[in-house]
């Protein structure tokens, strides 16, 4: 491998040797290669101050507890074929896809069944330009810190991903998420269908504390058509050919989430509409409802049914005590509508329900000014940075710094894998500490802080909010 870099390393500075003769500037700039960046990494934090030190060493103790996870359990990862094309089944993916693969090579790359090399040729020309996104530097900690991979290019993309398939062995998430990361407890919206998943629950049979606790999404009954009219009917057993069918299902629904001791609700409804839920009559619900039943799929027709089950449900949650965990922001994928995920199109909900604690996701990245007027306006509103250190480390520690500036230091969730793979979370989870660490060294360094302050945040953010949001003590 040494002398594949050296070949590596005599083609770059050849290339670039070339591209400083070209004038014509046709050529496109070389690729970067050699000495990997050490975000993130034991000797990056050794050349910073003593106060960072200091604090990235208390927040190194803290163990988390991750507002946001999509992980599938163990016992079902195990069954799936996994490798370094595996990493592509979300975020990374979409940064290819925007800097402009076609696609048809993401599909390619994605299906197991095509010969790695050419799954790999196909990415080549677009990770050298993802690479340094929040997104692909979580990958390359992971690469490096699990498994000893200093960076991910030509000369080494096929030992990792030789090393994440000899990975696949039952304790691989013990070892990766609770050790490694220094997990406690995560949140799970669980979005497969995952018949391994009570195992997982039980903590393996019992032999584990409690890893992963769950939330519900509900959004099936609001975005409701004849299909999911037939699911809903055989989930919960009954009939529903009326709205208040709809709502008799629905007050079952809450009855299993706490009797089945789900912490709180989760609606991802952003991908698919505007967050504004109008207080819709009954009436007129169930006019639209009538519609639904006749076959109409549009949004307008149907939104007033849909506006006033969000209602229903927000207002069940509140009686419930479940904390409501709401997509806003920024979207994962491409060509998403961004001005449909607006936080403050809830308002509406914040002020009808003030009963109901609504857990706001993402940081509402690009919107972090409106989410911390919102905090700060309503004692039923917190800030939840679940995604948003590897969607921009430096968007998070200037908001970071202005949140906490701006909204009581009980009101901000810091840590949320929201990873289908654990190697990941584990990645995001590195970026997170780095981003509260930062942020909080540079709060005592200014003397806004002290250095005892700096730590009971630190604690608070990571940790201790949210076991007080979610009443989770009882878990750990
Ligand atoms: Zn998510």
């Amino acid at each position: 491998m040494k002398t594949q870099l050296i070949i590596l390393l005599a083609a770059a500075l050849f290339i670039g040797a070339c591209q400083q003769a070209d004038t014509t500037g046709t050529e496109p700039a070389a690729v970067p290669t050699g000495q990997a960046a050490g975000y993130c990494s034991a000797e990056d934090a050794r050349s910073r101050s003593t106060v960072y030190r200091q604090i990235k060493a208390a927040v190194d103790e803290i163990r988390l507890i991750d507002t946001h996870e999509h992980l599938v359990s163990e016992g079902l990862w195990l069954t799936h074929e996994v490798d370094f094309f595996y990493w592509f089944s979300h975020y990374s993916s979409s940064d290819l896809l925007s800097a402009g693969m076609p696609p048809d090579d993401l599909s390619f790359i994605r299906d197991t069944q095509n010969p790695s090399q050419e799954r790999w040729s196909r990415m080549a020309p677009y990770w050298p330009l993802v690479k340094y996104t929040g997104y692909g530097q979580a990958l390359r900690i992971a690469a490096r810190d699990i498994y000893g991979i200093p960076d991910i290019d030509e000369s080494t993309w096929s030992d990792l991903s030789e090393r994440i398939s000899a990975a696949r062995q039952p304790g691989f998430y013990e070892k990766i998420l609770r050790q490694k990361a220094g997990i406690e407890l995560a949140i799970l919206d669980c979005i497969s269908d995952d018949p391994y998943i009570t195992v997982a629950l039980s903590g393996d049979g019992g032999r584990q504390p409690t890893f992963f606790v769950r939330v519900k999404q509900l959004d099936n009954f609001v975005r409701l058509n004849n299909d999911r009219i037939s699911n809903l009917e055989v989930e919960y057993e009954q009939e529903i050919k009326s709205l208040d069918d709809v709502l008799t299902a629905l007050d079952k629904a809450f009855d299993r989430i706490i009797a089945e001791g789900y912490v709180g609700i989760k609606s991802s409804l952003a991908y698919s509409r505007i967050l504004r839920y109008e207080d819709t009559s009954r009436e007129e619900a169930g006019r639209a409802f009538e519609k639904l039943l006749a076959g109409e799929e549009s949004f307008e027709q149907l939104r007033p049914y849909q506006d006033f089950l969000m209602h229903q449900i927000v207002r069940r949650a509140g009686e419930h005590g479940l904390p409501v965990q709401i997509h806003t922001g920024l979207l994962e994928g491409s060509g998403n509508i961004i001005t449909n995920s607006n936080p403050t199109h809830l308002v509406n909900l914040f002020m009808k329900y003030p009963e109901t604690k609504f857990d706001i996701f993402h940081g509402s990245f690009p919107y972090m000014g409106e989410l911390a007027t919102l905090a700060k306006n309503f004692q039923n509103v917190y800030i939840d940075m679940c995604w948003l250190p590897i969607i921009s480390p430096t968007a998070s520690k200037l908001w970071l710094h202005q949140w906490l500036e701006t909204v009581p230091v009980n009101k901000i969730m810091g840590f949320g894998g929201d990873y289908l793979f654990v190697e990941g979370t584990y990645g995001h989870s590195v970026i997170a500490r780095q981003v509260v660490a930062e942020t909080l060294a540079e709060k005592v360094e200014a003397g806004y802080l002290t250095m005892e302050e700096a730590q009971y945040i630190a604690r608070r953010i990571l940790r201790d909010n949210a076991i007080e949001l979610f009443r989770l003590e009882r878990f750990l």
